[in-house]
């Protein structure tokens, strides 16, 4: 890539210009026009081109608050180029909604196609205009509508770099999980762009602990690719690491009460939820089916018999560790104020 200069859009930046872009998408039903927003930040010396995304889903909200985070940031000594994206989906934005108008995920339809749908053509947009021309990318999502995750990185592990780049990231887990077809994840990985998944939180809610773990893990990677000066401090921080990940479901169908939080350990066996039948006095014992760490978990308080309640991550270490060294990366990144979000107000411990 000419290091001289970046053209977006119709704009283009020479080293140490900043500024925002809003490349037409397309238009929506009442005709008002269709933008994507680019912020843009270049340093005056060369380096990485790193693309942060958010609001692929649109209703994923602690993505876009990292994202307007790090372009209030001040990027002093920055080398190379970052270009923030903080709603790459704004008509499910709009709607509040994880999906497009016409009910499809975007997230399904990358790389894109300049002739297909609407959310098809805003893929091939993004891939054309944007992806094509950096070198390392990072997406910012939370769990879908009705579940929480604790602050994680997702990682397949294909392209060189990317197990680095989350490495360095220092969320509180990295989960070994597939890509899946047509996500921007794939894209990325088909151009053997090294790239980090994020996935905190719940969908439209705002949560300041997952935002203050995405927007330290930006800067932390930004160290890693020599983009901003490395910090000795950021060195020791590790990561939970699980190599694979599965769903407890409800036997049967109840009020759900959880009786563990995100981040914690679970034995094989062990009590973690209890469903009550809401038409008597009857409680079922939900027991953890094999050891590990909580992920993620449901929100709903009614479940169906078969509804996914906990996500258990099996951890390569034993998993007491794993929760200590989560523990102790919520102590060392979260002021006290937030630490009791952290470990989840839903449970019921
Ligand atoms: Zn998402």
């Amino acid at each position: 890539m000419d290091h001289e200069v970046l053209t977006i859009g119709k704009r283009k930046f020479y080293p140490g210009e900043c500024g925002v872009v809003d490349l037409p998408v397309g238009r929506l039903v009442c005709h008002a026009e269709l933008d994507l927003r680019v912020h843009v930040f270049r340093g005056k010396k060369p380096g990485p081109c790193l693309l942060v995304t958010a609001g692929v889903h649109g209703d994923e909200l602690n993505g876009v608050e990292i994202a307007r985070k790090l372009v209030g940031h001040k990027w002093r000594g920055l080398k190379g180029d970052l270009l923030i994206i903080p709603v790459v989906n704004v008509s499910a934005f709009l709607l509040r909604s994880r999906y497009l108008p016409d009910r499809r995920d975007l997230n399904r339809l990358f790389p894109g196609n300049a002739d297909g749908s609407f959310g098809s053509r805003i893929a091939r947009t993004l891939m054309d205009q944007i992806v094509s021309q950096c070198t390392h990318a990072i997406d910012l999502h939370t769990a879908a509508t009705g579940r929480i995750n604790l602050p994680q990185t997702r990682l397949a592990d294909r392209v060189e770099g990317s197990r680095e780049m989350a490495k360095a990231f220092g969320a509180p887990v990295i989960l070994k999980a597939k890509v899946r077809n047509g996500s921007l994840r794939a894209a990325c990985e088909k151009r053997k762009m090294p790239y980090v998944l994020f996935e905190a939180g719940e969908a439209l809610r705002l949560e300041l602990p997952a935002v203050t773990f995405g927007f330290r893990g930006v800067i932390r990677v930004m160290r890693h690719l020599q983009m901003l000066p490395e910090r000795k401090k950021d060195a020791e921080f590790p990561s939970a690491f699980c190599d694979s990940s599965h769903w407890l479901r409800a036997e049967v169908g109840g009020i759900f009460r959880a009786l563990i939080p995100l981040g914690r350990a679970v034995e094989l066996g062990q009590l973690i939820g209890v469903i009550g039948d809401p038409m008597g006095r009857e409680e079922r014992e939900l027991r953890s089916e094999r050891s590990g760490i909580v992920i993620g978990r449901t929100t709903a308080s009614l479940v169906d018999e078969g509804d996914a309640l906990f996500h258990v991550g099996q951890t390569r270490a034993d998993p007491e560790r794993a929760e200590e060294r989560i523990t102790r990366s919520a102590e060392e990144v979260l002021p006290d104020l937030e630490r009791p979000v952290f470990r989840d107000a839903h449970a019921d411990q």
